[in-house]
């Protein structure tokens, strides 16, 4: 494929050597600022500039944008001056051609920069025209037909690295189309799961319960009612769970704040914990009294709800220590189990939303929202959730929270 229309054979050894080393510079290059300046720095031995500016078309093709500049020798001091060479770049890119122009500037002064030489060339790759590269000469020499074909090679090699960019930014825009995909599907994969899970049981049961042909004892009808009860909180939990995260991926869930001690909140929700679950075994360790903080109370609770929920399903059987203390400004909560622990590769995923570890997704019903949610909610009230867990050993999750200076 002819890429150029220009000839090799026409080339000085040097300027050859040149035109090789760019085409290797631009095979490599990864950011295309420091490609261009590359070339910059290779072609300046053999083609004579002062200014070299590259101009982008926008993307509607209505206007051409200076995207890269380069003043070296007598330019050098003129650098700012971007617009030199607009109007050849206006003039190469939309008759697609090279175009020298002369400018001599009416100055009482005498400067060589009065007098400029610019030589545009189109920027463009198969069908494609990305704009212009214009080089400015100050005070000459003219541009001769060697120089140009030389100019030439450079532009191409120039729209050659233009074009890897662009499909460089094309295949991370598809990536990241596709990554979105993969988490819609997901998403739609996992919540059908867990709503029509609950769903399923509430059919069956009330389908059974109502067959007429059988006559079911009052035990028995109490035991199917008690579970079709159960799995209609866990459709209401599951649902809750999802409008909770998206108003607070939005940030339109509302927070009702107070300043409350957070050592009083503690004792209430272990002794709930307590009474709900007879077997639970939950120490609550207050290494300070009176710990105010601002907060709201039906939000944090849940935090703490769903963690000491989370020690239930995932390290069924352990105790669990709920330990207040304070350090500095900050209250820290720490919630420790000693069940089977989670894996380092993990433990920073927990707090992703539907993220959920792989081995205990299988036995046990989660939608991996529960973590998210409490992240979202303490980072609300300023806060920190973190979690440090040990294989074996078991996971302690903090809670940091500002305290209340003067309540
Ligand atoms: P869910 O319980 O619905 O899966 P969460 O966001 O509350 O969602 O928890 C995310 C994952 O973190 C769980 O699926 C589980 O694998 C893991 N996890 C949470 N708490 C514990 C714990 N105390 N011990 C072991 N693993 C835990």
């Amino acid at each position: 494929m002819n890429i150029y229309r220009s000839n090799t054979g026409s080339l000085q050894p040097k300027e050859l050597e040149a035109v090789y080393e760019i085409s290797r510079r631009v095979a490599e290059a990864e950011d295309t600022e420091s490609a261009l300046d590359e070339i910059v720095r290779i072609i300046r031995p053999v083609f004579i500039f002062d200014n070299v500016v590259l101009y982008i078309c926008s993307q509607d093709n209505e206007t051409l944008e200076p995207s890269f500049a380069r003043a070296i020798g007598r330019g050098r001091f003129h650098e700012a001056d971007m617009a030199w060479g607009e109007a050849t770049a206006k003039l190469t890119y939309r008759d697609h051609r090279v175009v020298t122009q002369t400018e001599k500037l009416k100055i009482a002064e005498v400067d060589r920069t009065n007098l400029r030489y610019s030589l545009g060339l189109p920027v463009h790759l198969r069908d494609q025209t990305f704009g212009a590269l214009v080089f400015i000469r100050f005070g000459g020499p003219v541009y001769l037909p060697g120089h140009i074909n030389l100019a030439e090679f450079v532009a191409g090699h120039v729209a050659q690295l233009l074009y890897r960019h662009q499909l460089v930014e094309r295949i991370a825009e598809l990536e990241a189309r596709r990554r979105l995909d993969m988490l819609q599907d997901d998403f739609i994969s996992t919540i059908s799961h867990e709503l029509l899970t609950p769903l399923g049981f509430i059919k069956g049961y009330t389908t059974t319960l109502l067959r007429e042909e059988i006559s079911w004892d009052e035990d028995m009808r109490h035991e199917f009612l008690t579970i079709v009860n159960e799995e209609a909180d866990r459709l209401r939990e599951l649902i809750d769970n999802l409008l909770d995260s998206s108003r607070l991926q939005a940030g339109t869930l509302r927070m009702n704040y107070q300043t409350i001690r957070l050592d009083a909140m503690l004792k209430d929700i272990s002794l709930r914990a307590r009474s709900r679950n007879e077997n639970f075994a939950i120490n609550l360790v207050l290494k300070t009294s009176s710990v105010p903080v601002q907060a709201d109370p039906t939000r944090l609770a849940q935090v703490f709800d769903n963690i000491l929920n989370n020690a239930i399903k995932y390290a069924p059987g352990s105790p669990v220590t709920i330990t207040l203390d304070r350090k500095d400004r900050l209250a820290i909560v720490a919630i420790s189990d000693k069940g089977s622990g989670i894996a380092p590769q993990h433990l920073e995923k927990l707090f992703q939303r539907f993220y959920r570890v792989p081995e205990s997704s299988t036995v046990t019903r989660g939608t991996g929202l529960g973590l998210y949610i409490c992240r979202k909610i303490i980072q609300t009230h300023n806060g920190e959730i973190t979690a440090e867990s040990v294989l074996g050993e078991g996971t302690t999750f903090y809670i940091k929270l500002p305290l209340v200076e003067n309540p």
